[in-house]
C-alpha cells in the first residue's frame, strides 16, 4: 500500500511539476520519506535517515515526511527535525503538489476523502500494477495504529478500478494487484451514494472479463470476512491467483477476541479447510503477531498448534510492538520481552521446517511462471499463479513472458527451474 502511494505522489510531481526519479539523493531537488507506523521501529529508522538526507542533500533539496507516520507525529516532525519542509499523511497524497510550495505544511487529516481522486499514472513495473480498491480501516484490532492513521473505510467506485485495470492492461502488463487493508470487505461504503453496492466477489468477476488480464493478485483479506461467496469465487475463477494471505495474528481465541479480530481459532480453521477443498493448489500465507499482552504458554501454544495443522506456505511473523492510540497500548498484562522473543524464534525455526518440508515435494513440478525481475547473477525470476517464487537462468528477454518451469533445485526462498517446452 505504501509503494503505491509512492507511486501516487510520483505521479503527480512527473505530469504536475516535471519531476523525475534519481537514483542518487545527492542530485535530488526533492527527498521523499513514505513512512510505515505499524511497528515502532520504523519510526525510530525515519529520524536517523532524516539525519543523513539532511547532511548530504543538496543545500537547496527540499525534504518531505510522508505517510502513516508522517500522520501520526505530525507536527512534531517538524519540531524535531526543523529542516523538514512538510509533513504528508497517508489519507492525503493527492495533496503531494501543493504541500511542497507551501513551507511547513502539515497536512494530516486522517478524514479526508480521495477515493475519487483521478491520479495520474506512474507504476515501478511494466509487468504488474497495482490497484487501490479502498482507502482506510474500519476495523478496530486493540493492537493496530492503521485506523488512526489512514482514517476510515471508504471503496473506490468499481468504475473507477476497472478503468486502471484496463489503463495497465492496455500497456502490457499481464497481472494486477488488488489493495485494502479488508480487501473483502469491499463495498461497504462509498463516498457517494450514487454508486451502486458492489461487493468484493462482484468486482473480482467484473475484473475478470478485461481482456488480456490474465492474473489478478490482491492483499489483504480479512478472515472475518472470508465467507462461502468468496471462497467459491476465488476457487472458481482462473484468473484469480491461487495464493490467498490469510492474516491469522494469534491461534488463540483469547487472544484473538482481545485482539478484536472478530474471529475464533475455528472459524480461521473452518475457513483453510473449505478453501483447501475447493481449491487445493492454494498457497495460504499469514501474519502472526507473539507476545500480544496476556498471551500465555497456552495461547502460544494453540497458534503453534494452527501453524501445524494449516503448514501456511509463508510466515510473516512479528513480536508486538505497542502503539499510541491504540487499545492495546494500555493493556497491563505485558508479555516478558525475552518470553517474546523466545516464542518468535521458536515460531519462525518451526515455521521454516515446515516450508522446508513442503518445498522438498516441488522438485520436478512444472509451473507457469510469470517473469518480472532479473537478478544479478544471470537470473529472472517470477511467480507461479500460486505465488511459488521461481528462478532461471536468462535476461531481459524473459521478462514480461509467461513459461513452463520445470524445478530443478530446492531453495527456502526462492526455487530454481529451468525452462520446459
Ligand atoms: N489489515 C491487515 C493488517 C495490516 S498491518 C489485517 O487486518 O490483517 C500488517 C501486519 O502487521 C498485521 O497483519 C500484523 O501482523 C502486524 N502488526 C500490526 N500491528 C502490529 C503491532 N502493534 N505489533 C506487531 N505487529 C503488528
Amino acid at each position: 500500500m505504501n509503494s503505491r502511494d509512492s507511486e501516487h505522489m510520483i505521479a503527480e510531481l512527473r505530469e504536475k511539476e516535471g519531476y523525475e526519479t534519481t537514483d542518487d539523493f545527492k542530485q535530488a531537488d526533492l527527498i521523499l520519506i513514505n513512512t510505515c507506523s505499524v511497528r515502532e521501529r520504523p519510526v525510530h529508522k525515519l529520524f536517523s535517515e532524516l539525519g543523513g538526507f539532511n547532511k548530504h542533500k543538496k543545500p537547496s533539496a527540499k525534504i518531505g515526511v510522508c505517510g502513516c507516520t508522517a500522520s501520526h507525529l505530525g507536527e512534531e516532525i517538524i519540531k524535531k527535525a526543523p529542516y523538514v519542509n512538510f509533513v504528508l499523511g497517508a489519507r492525503n497524497v493527492s495533496k503531494i503538489t501543493e504541500v511542497l510550495h507551501k513551507n511547513k505544511a502539515v497536512e494530516i487529516d486522517i478524514n479526508y476523502d480521495e477515493s475519487e481522486f483521478a491520479f495520474k499514472d506512474f507504476r515501478t513495473s511494466a509487468y504488474k500494477g497495482f490497484i487501490n480498491i479502498s482507502i482506510g480501516c474500519d476495523k478496530a484490532c486493540t493492537f493496530c495504529i492503521v485506523p488512526k492513521t489512514r482514517g476510515d473505510e471508504i471503496s473506490i467506485p468499481d468504475s473507477l478500478i476497472i478503468n486502471e485495470a484496463k489503463r495497465i492492461v492496455a500497456t502490457g502488463a499481464k497481472e494486477i494487484f488488488l489493495l485494502g487493508q479488508n480487501v473483502n470487505n469491499y463495498g461497504r461504503r462509498f463516498s457517494s451514494n450514487d454508486h451502486k453496492k458492489v461487493n468484493f466477489s462482484e468486482l473480482l468477476r467484473r475484473l475478470s472479463k478485461i481482456e488480456k488480464l490474465e492474473r489478478i493478485r490482491f492483499t489483504s483479506p480479512h478472515p472475518f470476512h472470508m465467507d462461502d461467496e468468496f471462497i467459491e469465487e476465488f476457487a472458481s475463477n482462473p484468473k484469480i491467483c491461487k495464493s490467498m494471505h490469510m492474516p491469522l495474528q494469534s491461534g488463540s481465541t483469547k487472544v484473538l477476541k482481545d485482539m478484536k479480530r472478530g474471529y475464533t481459532k475455528e472459524w480461521f480453521l473452518n475457513r483453510v479447510a473449505k478453501l483447501r477443498s475447493m481449491c487445493p493448489e492454494a498457497t495460504i500465507s499469514t501474519d502472526i503477531i507473539v507476545g500480544f499482552p496476556g498471551e500465555s504458554d497456552e495461547d502460544f501454544a494453540e497458534t503453534i498448534d494452527v501453524l501445524n495443522q494449516v503448514k501456511f506456505e509463508q510466515v510473516f511473523s512479528f513480536k508486538y510492538s505497542p502503539r499510541p492510540e491504540t487499545e492495546a497500548e494500555h493493556f497491563t498484562n505485558v508479555v516478558d520481552g525475552e518470553v517474546a522473543s523466545d516464542r518468535l524464534s521458536f515460531l519462525q525455526s518451526l515455521n521454516n521446517e515446515i516450508i522446508d518440508e513442503k518445498n522438498a515435494t516441488l522438485l520436478g513440478n512444472t509451473y507457469r511462471i510469470y517473469f518480472e525481475v532479473l537478478h544479478s547473477d544471470g537470473h529472472a525470476a517470477g511467480r507461479s499463479d500460486n505465488n511459488i517464487l521461481v528462478k532461471v537462468k536468462g535476461s531481459e528477454e524473459l521478462l514480461g513472458q509467461m513459461k513452463n518451469v520445470k524445478i530443478t533445485t530446492i531453495g527456502r526462498t526462492i526455487l530454481t527451474g529451468e525452462i520446459v517446452a
